[in-house]
C-alpha cells in the first residue's frame, strides 16, 4: 500500500479545491529526525493531495539544549502557522497513514478528530490516548489554551490534553470503517534502539504537574529563523527556535551529561 500511494503522485496543480476552501497547517514537533523528514513530508504531500487536502507543513524546530517538549512546539505550530490555515494537524514525523480512507478534512464543530485513534495506532492502544496525529480547529485549539509547556522529556502531555478537551466540552472523532487494523493502517518509523525515548522520571515529573494550566498564553520563546526548504521537491517551512524554561518552576527541563535529569 506504501509504494501503491508514492506511485500515484498527483501534483499540487491537479488539484481540485471545494467551494469551501479549508486549509491544513500540518504541524511537525522536530528535533534530530532528519531521516524520518526525508521520507514524511512527500510522503504526505502525495497523500494529502490524493485527497485534495489544501496544506501547507511546518517543522517546528526545537534548537535550545533543554529536553525535548513536544506540546510547546506544537504551540508554536499554532502560533506561528499562517492564518490561512484554520485547522492543525498535529502530527508525529514518524507515523506515516497508510490507510488511503484515513481522512484529514476540516474536523467537525464538535471537536477534533484523532486520525491515529487506539484502535489504529500501531503502539498505543489505551482507550483515551489521543497523541500521533490529531486534527483540530484552530478556534478548537485556541478555547483550550493549547497544550500544556510544562512536560519536557516523553510523554505525559497527550493525556493531559485530552482532559482539556473533556473540561472543554468538546468531543473527539475517530476515524470510520477503517479495517486495516493496527497492523496495516500506519507505519512507525521508529527505531527503539536509534530513538530511545526520553522517559527519565516521567512518573515524577508529572505528579507535580498542576492540572490544565500553561498553554499558548504563557509560552516563552525565541524565534531564531523561519526558512522554506525542499525536501526531495516537497516544500517544508522550518520553524528554528529556542525555548526558555523556568527551572523554579519546572526543573525537569534540564537534562544532565548522561542525559539524566540534572535538579538544580
Ligand atoms: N520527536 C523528535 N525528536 C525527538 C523526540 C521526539 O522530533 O528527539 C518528535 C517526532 O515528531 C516524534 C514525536 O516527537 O514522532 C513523538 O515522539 P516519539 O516518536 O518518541 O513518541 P512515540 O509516540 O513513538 O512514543
Ligand atoms: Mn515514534
Amino acid at each position: 500500500m506504501y509504494m501503491d500511494l508514492v506511485n500515484s503522485y498527483k501534483p499540487d496543480s491537479e488539484i481540485t479545491l471545494n467551494n469551501v476552501t479549508h486549509k491544513m497547517a500540518l504541524v511537525v514537533p522536530f528535533r534530530h529526525c532528519k531521516d524520518e523528514l526525508k521520507v514524511f513530508a512527500p510522503y504526505m504531500r502525495v497523500f494529502l493531495n490524493n485527497q485534495s487536502i489544501p496544506h501547507r507543513i511546518y517543522v517546528i524546530n526545537q534548537l535550545d539544549d533543554l529536553r525535548f517538549n513536544r506540546a510547546a512546539l506544537i504551540n508554536i505550530g499554532f502560533l506561528e502557522s499562517d492564518s490561512d490555515c484554520d485547522y492543525i494537524a498535529m502530527h508525529d514525523v514518524d507515523l506515516l497513514p497508510l490507510n488511503p480512507k484515513l481522512n484529514y478534512s476540516f474536523p467537525s464543530a464538535e471537536g477534533p478528530h484523532h486520525v491515529s485513534a487506539p484502535g489504529l495506532h500501531p503502539k498505543y492502544h489505551y482507550q483515551t490516548f489521543i497523541g500521533g496525529i490529531l486534527l483540530m480547529r484552530r478556534e478548537h485549539y485556541k478555547q483550550v489554551n493549547g497544550m500544556s509547556n510544562e512536560f519536557w522529556g516523553w510523554g505525559g502531555e497527550d493525556d493531559e490534553f485530552a482532559q482539556r478537551i473533556l473540561f472543554n466540552g468538546l468531543k473527539v472523532t475517530h476515524p470510520q470503517g477503517i479495517s486495516t487494523g493496527i497492523l496495516h493502517t500506519f507505519r512507525h518509523i521508529h527505531n527503539d534502539t536509534t530513538r530511545p525515548r526520553d522517559q527519565e522520571q516521567y512518573q515524577k515529573n508529572i505528579g507535580r504537574l498542576p492540572r490544565l494550566s500553561s498553554g499558548i498564553d504563557d509560552i516563552q520563546y525565541t524565534l531564531v529563523s523561519r526558512n522554506v526548504t525542499l525536501i526531495n521537491d516537497t516544500p517544508v517551512t522550518f520553524i528554528n527556535v529556542h525555548l526558555s524554561c523556568d527551572v523554579e518552576r519546572t526543573p525537569w527541563c534540564l537534562q544532565g551529561k548522561s542525559g539524566n535529569v540534572r535538579v538544580p
